[in-house]
């Protein structure tokens, strides 16, 4: 992409309602647009890294055996009326009405539509066990809508759903999620730790928040030293015994602030990390707690109905997209993990205009190929270049200018470490291939 046609008004001065350094920098870098309160428009850098955020999550999700589809985001309030969510929601529920003086709602989770699509679609226990997911917007009218697409009303969520005949089976499917969301997160280059979460009125150990540390976090984080350093599985076998795999992690302690165990905790000694964090995700094993008021049941190996056994598992895709900033940046912008970059190379010419210049760039350009290269084509100052191109971030950046070509060389610049280095422009390509 050549960056005169680019979309890219991004912002010298720093925006004023901006309280954390990723929503200033996303909307510096034009990123994102505030339509009102806690709902944005997504401009082209931005959405480019949502699409590739969303990707991996697909990626880790179809990998632990769930498969995609979509659900809408109007939902009918009817369903709400069955599970009894309707009136407890509250005020987080957006409420529409149609011209026929339907209740509608937009979605703010979709536990009714999928077991609703489950039981009218799924009659026999040989067709368990399913994992469904979609990555669609919700609305939640937050109380307080803040931190840019962190906290927003509307957000870009993957939600997924299991169904299985009973408990030990739930459990497995319950196990493959915490298993994908370890490889999902560190696909994006974080240290997301899970937490023991609240399950509510079921009890039971299986439910686990993914927090990211930062210290805008919203959540209390407690947890053992450990959990920072543990290496992420590889290769693993969605089908085979994952328990081992779970319970080497969560033999560490690790809690949500309101599973925080004092007594506990306290034994860690100077092991103990107290911190705060961003929920990035949330698995859950919810048991029949929808199944049952809204009748989905299947037909057991004996001829008996049974209620079947369900989970669901969120991501915060565009919250990713904060909080990957979070944790990822320095005094002169966002430095993108390459898994998640919009464009992988940023290519600068020093002086546009020069024949030399101009050809050597047009070489590069094409030969790294348009999708993967932003190419500051602009009649601008070199430090205006230089100034937008470390704010938006991409991981390489190559520097080309007659001084340099005089010489034979190209800058190649890595935005993490800063490091520079000068090289032939063929030497710049195989290190950017
Ligand atoms: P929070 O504690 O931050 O309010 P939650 O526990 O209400 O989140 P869940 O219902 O567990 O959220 O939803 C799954 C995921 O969706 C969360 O882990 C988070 O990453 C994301 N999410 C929830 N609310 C928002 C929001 N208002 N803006 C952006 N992402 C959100
Ligand atoms: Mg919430
Ligand atoms: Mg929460
Ligand atoms: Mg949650």
């Amino acid at each position: 992409m050549r960056l005169s046609r680019y979309f890219l008004p991004t912002l010298k001065e720093t925006p004023a309602e901006a309280q954390i350094v990723s929503h200033r920098l996303m909307l510096r870098a034009a990123m994102v647009r505030q339509h009102a309160a806690g709902i944005y428009t997504w401009l082209p850098l931005g959405f480019a890294v949502l699409k590739r955020i969303e990707q991996i999550v697909r990626e880790e999700q179809n990998r632990a055996g769930a498969q995609e589809m979509l659900m809408p985001t109007i939902q009918s309030a009817e369903l709400w009326r069955e599970s009894g969510r309707y009136d407890d929601y509250g005020k987080e529920m957006l409420r529409v009405t149609d011209r026929h003086a339907r209740d509608m709602l937009y979605g703010p989770t979709a536990e009714e539509v999928i077991t609703d699509v489950f039981r009218t679609s799924i009659r026999s226990y040989k067709d368990l066990p399913k994992v469904l997911y979609h990555i669609q917007w919700k609305f939640r009218d937050e109380v307080r809508p803040r931190f840019g697409v962190m906290r927003g009303r509307e957000f870009l969520m993957k939600d997924a759903y299991s169904f299985d005949l009973d408990t030990a089976t739930a459990r497995h499917s319950y196990n493959q999620m915490f298993v994908a969301y370890l490889r999902t997160f560190a696909r994006m280059g974080l240290k997301a730790i899970p937490l023991r979460a609240e399950t509510g009125p079921i009890g039971g150990d299986l439910s686990h928040e993914f927090i990211v540390l930062a210290d805008t976090g919203e959540s209390e984080v407690h947890c053992h030293r450990a959990l920072l350093e543990k290496a992420i599985p590889e290769g693993v076998d969605y089908d085979g015994d994952l328990q081992p795999l779970v319970d080497e992690w969560t033999g560490l302690y690790a809690a949500a602030d309101e599973m925080h165990d004092v007594t506990k905790a306290a034994t860690l000694g100077d092991d103990l990390v107290t911190a705060r964090g961003i929920e990035v995700g949330h698995i859950f094993h919810f048991g029949t707690k929808y199944s049952a008021p809204m009748g989905a049941t299947v037909t057991g190996p004996d001829g008996e109905p049974v209620t079947v056994a369900m989970g669901s598992y969120g991501v915060g895709v565009s919250r990713l997209v904060g909080a990957i900033i979070e944790a990822s940046h320095d005094d002169h912008g966002i430095i993108w993990p390459e898994s998640v970059a919009p464009f992988h190379v940023g290519l600068i010419n020093l002086k546009v205009g020069d024949a030399a210049t101009e050809a050597a760039c047009a070489a590069l350009y094409e030969s790294l190929g348009p999708d993967r290269v932003l190419y500051d084509d602009r009649d601008e100052r070199a430090g205006a270049k230089f100034a937008d191109m470390d704010l938006i971030g991409l991981p390489w950046q190559v520097i080309v200018g007659p001084k340099g070509l005089g010489k034979g060389v190209v800058e190649l610049k890595n935005r993490a470490t800063g490091a520079r280095e000068e090289i032939s422009a063929e030497s710049a390509l195989a290190r950017l291939a």
